[in-house]
């Protein structure tokens, strides 16, 4: 198969009823998703026996080798050679029947297993050195990937496999908050990344942001006037351009730190639920039912709904008390909204990035992100195939304690109390 360069999409006809999406089998044993919950972070992960060392696939219970149940999931680099391949020209699920013909190979891992993978394009024909990796398609699932050893291994670059990235190109995106630096690097990136149209929101149209106005320069932009604390507001810009959206990146973001003891009242933390989590509801409840009914136009249709959140919403850090309690409730949100669009196809992205170098983290120590670097793990989770994105070494220290043991990284992070 040639690999084939994407083209912008064809102008849906009117007239045409939109197809009912449907998607790839996603059952999946609990030991299963392990594959899927490295792959939502963009790793390839596999089940290594602590007693032998042995790698296993499938994922299962006990060691295949010595019935160990002492079984760790570990990156590999996925490094092997693709000994047989076939096209797939029949299946017997309408997903895949939609779709054939489909590669499919046998790779012998490095490793010492064998696993079935979707063979890229860019493949040459077997026996041939290759990289797996792990993807999910459009079910949320795991799936392994076969890349080229050596050179792009885009999945965008292939027609079929394209179908797990939500390549913003060509696409129609609605940034909720272009005034923030965050805002504006995101409008940036996704312009550059070439973007066909982007509505931009601006809640608060008397006040100045620098560089802002010179975001309307670009050709693509629209400046529309956005406010997620008003249900009005979001509710009339989604009666104007709903329909039309295909990817939403939720921007909006109020962070005014303090603990608790800080400040009287609760004015400053209700502003910050208002937007952080009030805000989302508003926005998923307006727009989510416009993207699903829109899902199954593949190339021409909604495909994805991305989420700035925070690192400080796995857990609490106490300098930014009630910022961290009103992430948390977004992240909580996010599933909820990502579980009911999911059923059509839809990708829910959330970016977990550290203290972040603008106002608010000002008293952070360094290492601080750049809007820029997050606006590129914006476009890079979009054109790649995950879900969670920890963007940043701040980020990726702090999943990495999590994930070793969250009750640790909550007193390691009290004795940050202010
Ligand atoms: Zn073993």
């Amino acid at each position: 198969m040639a690999l084939d360069t994407l083209q912008r999409p064809k102008r849906k006809n009117p007239i045409l009823r939109t197809r009912l999406p449907t998607l790839p089998p996603a059952a999946r044993s609990r030991v299963a998703l392990g594959l899927t919950a490295a792959a939502a972070r963009g790793r390839f992960e596999l089940q290594v026996c602590r007693d032998c060392g042995a790698v296993q696939y499938p994922p299962r219970e006990v060691c295949h080798a010595c019935l160990s149940e002492r079984l760790v999931w570990r990156a590999q680099d996925g490094r092997g050679e693709l000994l047989t391949e076939s096209v797939l020209r029949h299946a017997q699920e309408l997903f895949f029947r939609e779709r054939v013909p489909w590669r499919v190979g046998i790779v012998r891992l490095d490793a010492g297993v064998n696993v079935i993978a979707y063979v890229h394009a860019n493949v040459a024909t077997a026996p041939v050195r290759v990289r797996v990796t792990a993807a999910l398609d459009r079910a949320g699932q795991a799936v392994l990937v076969a890349v080229a050893a050596e050179g792009r291994t885009d999945l965008s670059d292939d027609a079929k496999l394209r179908e797990m990235t939500c390549d913003p190109r060509f696409r129609k995106v609605l940034v909720t908050d272009g005034k923030s630096p965050v805002g504006q690097a995101v409008v940036r990136a996704l312009a550059a990344a070439g973007a066909d149209q982007l509505w931009v929101g601006e809640a608060e149209p008397w006040k100045t942001f620098a560089g802002f106005a010179a975001l309307g320069d670009l050709p693509q932009v629209a400046i529309v006037p956005l406010d997620v604390t008003n249900g009005r507001s979001v509710r009339e810009l989604a009666g104007e351009i709903g329909a039309k959206v295909d990817i939403v990146v939720n921007t909006a973001d109020c962070h005014r730190t303090f603990g608790i003891a800080a400040r009287r009242g609760i004015e400053t933390a209700q502003l910050e639920m208002d937007v952080n989590y009030f805000g989302l509801l508003r926005l998923a409840q307006e727009f989510a039912p416009l993207l699903k009914a829109r899902a199954a136009d593949g190339r021409a249709g909604a495909i994805a709904w991305v989420n700035l959140l925070s690192i400080f919403a796995l857990s609490n850090y106490p300098p930014h008390g009630t910022y961290s309690a009103s992430k948390a409730a977004a992240l909580s949100l996010s599933q909820a909204l990502r579980a009911e669009l999911r059923q059509a196809g839809l990708r829910v992205i959330n970016l977990f990035p550290g203290p972040i170098d603008d106002d608010w983290d000002q008293l952070e120590l360094p290492p601080k992100l750049s809007p820029d670097a997050v606006a590129a793990a914006v476009v890079a989770a979009l054109k790649g195939s995950v879900e969670d994105v920890y963007p940043g070494d701040v980020a990726q220290d702090w999943l990495a304690r999590h994930l070793d043991n969250s009750k640790a990284l909550e007193r390691e992070l009290s004795e940050q109390a202010p």
